[in-house]
């Protein structure tokens, strides 16, 4: 093998020797500079793309000459394809990468250990950027960051997009040399997470639960949690001895779980919902936790994903349920215009033991509209309430310990809300809390997402009448354009795939589309699509089995894609049987279907069947799906036909709502193995209310996980027969 002369940039004086910085332009350069570093050493890759590169970066340094891996320049050192970085050794600093454009060939990217039983200590991670490095596969399931060992600090780091199955980021503690480790992760900006429809979207787990009973002693503070909504936990707090401080968790759905372990701090976070669905805050079990001074604001989240719920546990619990709360200290946090307190929270019969010798004091509750936000679901005899205020609420569910009173906020400098006056300035958060400011975090030569706008953003771009003007339209179009159809006809002889967000507009009068293949649009993988006033007709249609006015890339995507459908007519899609509006595959995910003030009428299949997932592993096709003010008639399959198997409690949805439409002869057709004209299996939220069913085939509910909330109303039966609700759940609150 040959030896590859290393160039020798500088020579740096340092108190032990001479410490060199190598500038290495390929991995065989790299590889030999590993062999002979010494402390003090830094290795930096040439700027440009480093395709395929596992990078192994072993060494010792020491606390004054640490050994370090970074970028010529930050933010120019691209690590993509199948690459994936292990360190090892002591006192070892990387920095400045940006990993995108792949996905790691084994089961994480950034792993602080070279194999089982050789780890990194004393050793950094900063100003790393991994950026939507995700398997093409959704449910493959891997991890972005590992911590073992002890002593290693992550920080300033840039982590966005991870839509696969696996946590973010995880600190192990899967042997004696990662236990008591003494992390620290702070500084780091854990961008937007999508919903991930089933377990394992976490953003950041502290232990497993085999190993909860073990201290960990991590540090996770001034991180930024921006829409981290891959599932119910963003945080999964699951060993003992950590502090959580500091942190602001923006519009992420889901909570910081004290799952497991106990002795945590959880103080002065900052939680803002803006109102967004599930929005949460701690959800406290186990002993001796502290939750002091954090800001809860506009936090929606129900159940356990409410802004502050204390369980009740498992008397001689598994290691694997619920340790019941002991000895828990929960004072002066604000909760503010958020929807739901919750104690003895998950009270049945396994989860019987209440909590202990705990004290709630000097909180403020405070909700403009004066509702009561506390529940209480067994005896909370154990825990002494002192000092508490609630804002004049009508019924409190407590009342020794609380006082309900007039109150006012006002903001402060710091721009959270504070009581007005002097009377309760004791009361909930102090008045130096900071709430950490996004720019702080993360590093600063790597752009942070916008918001989330699909439609809309982009170009109008006029289509005239004509064969295939539709699809040369939608294929040039860009981000967010929106194509403004003159009233006529419109022929389209090939597929349209939308791979970005599109809109289709009629411009006033009639614009009709008809469609040679077996499918009018594909929403390719980053697609969403959007249909306003337009009439789609499928007798155009090859006479096959099986065609779709709209289905979605065959196999899985990575990107969750939206499809609105409003004042639009479709119709005759019969040419043969089967003939779906939507259809879906599998290891893809709606994060909204929305169809309103629509006619859907001669259908041969579904208007909309998300049941793909059926191998009941808690995996589903779709968050929202909504449909209202719409008319369906002679459908032969089912209007809605949603699966969620499984039996975890991870996520939110499916939701399901259907308002103020009608159903004439859905569902009778013989293919329609529902035998129902909507069929909702582990449906975690459905509303159906003020709609006409005629001639229809029966809903079908049926409960089958969680805690599944169904509301019907004010709905017709004619010639219909009453909805079937099943259950298979213990626990249920209709
Ligand atoms: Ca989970």
């Amino acid at each position: 093998m040959i030896r590859i002369t290393l160039v020798v940039l500088t020579f740096m004086l340092s108190q032990t020797g001479l410490a060199e910085t190598l500038l290495v332009s390929s991995q065989d350069e790299f590889e030999d500079a590993v062999d002979d570093l010494v402390p003090g050493d830094t290795i930096m890759l040439a700027n440009g793309t480093w395709r395929d590169f596992e990078i192994l970066f072993t060494g010792v340094g020491t606390p004054g000459q640490p050994i370090t891996l970074t970028a010529e320049t930050r933010g120019e050192v691209f690590i993509t394809g199948q690459s994936n970085l292990r360190m090892a050794g002591e006192y070892l600093v990387v920095s400045g990468l940006v990993f995108r454009d792949g996905y790691t060939p084994t089961n994480t990217v950034i792993s602080f250990r070279r194999t089982r039983g050789d780890y990194a200590y004393h050793s950094r991670v900063t100003e790393i950027v991994i950026d939507r490095y995700n398997n093409p596969e959704r449910h493959e399931s891997d991890f972005w960051v590992m911590m073992y060992g002890k002593h290693n600090r992550f920080d300033h780091n840039h982590l966005v997009g991870k839509s696969t199955a696996g946590v973010t980021m995880a600190v192990r503690l899967d042997s004696e040399e990662s236990q008591e480790n003494h992390h620290r992760i702070d500084h780091n900006y854990f961008g937007p997470r999508p919903i991930l429809g089933s377990n394992g979207g976490e953003t950041l787990r502290i232990g497993t639960s085999h190993y909860s009973r073990s201290n960990s002693f991590t540090v996770v503070e001034n991180n930024y949690f921006d829409r981290c909504n891959g599932e119910l936990e963003v945080i999964s707090n699951k060993s003992g001895g950590n502090t959580f401080r500091g942190n602001l968790f923006f519009e992420s759905r889901g909570t910081l779980t004290l799952r497991h372990g106990s002795g945590t701090v959880v103080e002065n976070n900052v939680f803002l919902g803006n109102r967004v669905d599930h929005t949460g805050g701690i959800r406290v079990i186990n002993a001796d936790q502290v939750v002091r001074n954090n800001y809860m604001h506009g936090l929606t989240g129900h159940r356990f994903g409410g802004a502050l719920v204390v369980m009740n546990g498992v008397p001689n619990s598994p290691l694997n349920r619920y340790d019941p709360v002991d000895n828990a200290i929960i004072e002066n946090n604000s909760i503010i215009d958020s929807d739901h307190v919750e104690f003895g929270a998950g009270s049945d019969e396994e989860r019987s033991a209440t909590p202990t010798n705990s004290v709630f004091r000097s909180n403020l509750i405070f909700n403009e509209d004066r509702q009561n936000i506390v529940a209480v679901h067994d005896d909370v005899g154990g825990i002494e309430f002192q000092g508490n205020v609630l804002k004049n609420v009508d019924e409190p569910a407590l009342t020794g310990g609380f006082i309900s009173t007039t109150l006012e906020l006002a903001s402060a400098d710091n721009g959270l809300l504070y009581p007005a006056g002097e009377q309760f300035a004791d009361v909930g958060v102090s008045r130096d809390l900071k709430a950490l400011d996004r720019e702080s975090t993360g590093v600063s030569w790597y752009p942070k997402p916008g918001p989330d706008i699909r439609f809309a953003t982009g170009e109008t771009i006029a289509v005239v009448p004509g064969e295939d003007t539709l699809f040369d339209a939608a294929d040039g179009a860009g981000d967010g354009d929106i194509l403004l159809l003159a009233p006529g006809e419109y022929i389209v002889t090939k597929t349209i795939v939308v791979d970005r967000p599109l809109t289709i507009r009629a411009a006033p009068g009639t614009a009709s589309i008809e469609f040679e293949r077996t499918a009018l649009f594909e929403i390719g993988d980053g697609g969403s699509l959007k249909l306003s006033g337009l009439t789609i007709s499928g007798r155009a249609a090859p006479d096959v089995a099986g065609n779709s006015a709209i289905r979605t890339h065959r196999y899985s995507m990575l990107n969750n894609y939206a499809l609105v459908v409003e004042d639009s007519t479709i119709q005759d899609l019969d040419v043969n049987h089967s003939f779906n509006f939507l259809s879906v595959a599998r290891h893809t995910f709606a994060d909204h279907i929305a169809i309103s003030d629509s006619e859907f009428r001669n259908i041969t299949g579904h208007v909309l069947t998300l049941a793909q997932e059926t191998d009941d592993l808690g995996l589903y096709n779709g968050e929202y799906i909504s449909i209202t003010g719409s008319r369906f008639q002679n459908i032969e399959g089912a209007l809605a036909d949603i699966y969620r198997g499984g039996t975890d409690e991870s996520t939110f949805g499916p939701h399901f709502e259907l308002r103020s439409s009608s159903l004439d002869s859905v569902g009778n057709g013989s293919r329609n193995k529902s035998i129902a004209s909507i069929r909702l299996l582990g449906v975690q939220a459905t509303d159906i209310f003020d709609n006409v069913f005629a001639d229809s085939q029966p809903i079908r509910v049926i409960h089958t996980v969680g805690d599944p909330v169904t509301r019907l109303g004010d709905n017709q039966f004619e010639e219909s027969p009453e909805p079937i609700i099943q259950e298979f759940v213990r626990l249920m609150e209709h």
